[in-house]
C-alpha cells in the first residue's frame, strides 16, 4: 500500500514517570497503558507520541506521553483533542484521534496497517460483525 502511514515506534512508559502522571491526571491509574506506540503520521527520526492515559475528567484533553528515538518515555503532557474532522469517502466524519497542534497529517488521512490488520481479524472472528 502506498500513501501516507503512521509513525508507529515503540515505548514503554517507565514507572518513574508515573508520579507526574498521577501529578497532572485524574482517574485510575491502571487505566494508563504502558506500552507506547506513536501514533502521527510517519516523520523523521525525533520526538514520537502516543495516548498514554484517557482521563475521566477530560474537559483538558487526554494525556500522551512524549519521548525520542530508542528511549523510553520521558514526559507527559494534557492537551485538548484535535479539532480535525475527516469526511473522505468511505470514512464517514471521522475525527482526527490526535492531540490539538499535533504536526503531520491528521490521523484519518494516513495508513495504520497494524490497527487494519487488528481490525481485519476481528471481523474474522466475529461473523456478521
Ligand atoms: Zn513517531
Ligand atoms: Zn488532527
Amino acid at each position: 500500500m502506498n500513501g501516507p502511514r503512521i509513525c508507529g515506534a515503540f515505548a514503554q512508559v517507565p514507572s518513574g514517570l508515573h508520579g507526574d502522571m498521577r501529578a497532572i491526571g485524574n482517574g485510575d491509574l491502571a487505566d494508563a497503558v504502558s506500552h507506547l506506540r506513536c501514533r502521527l503520521e510517519a516523520h523523521p527520526p525525533g520526538f514520537h507520541f502516543d495516548l498514554v492515559w484517557q482521563l475521566d475528567d477530560a474537559r483538558h484533553g487526554e494525556m500522551w506521553a512524549i519521548w525520542i528515538d530508542g528511549h523510553d518515555a520521558d514526559a507527559v503532557f494534557i492537551r485538548p483533542d484535535c479539532p480535525g474532522q475527516g469526511g473522505m469517502s468511505g470514512y464517514g466524519d471521522e475525527a482526527c484521534t490526535l492531540f490539538h497542534g499535533h504536526p503531520g497529517k491528521c490521523s484519518y488521512a494516513f495508513a495504520d496497517p497494524l490497527s487494519d490488520a487488528l481490525i481485519a481479524g476481528l471481523h474474522r472472528r466475529a461473523p456478521g460483525f
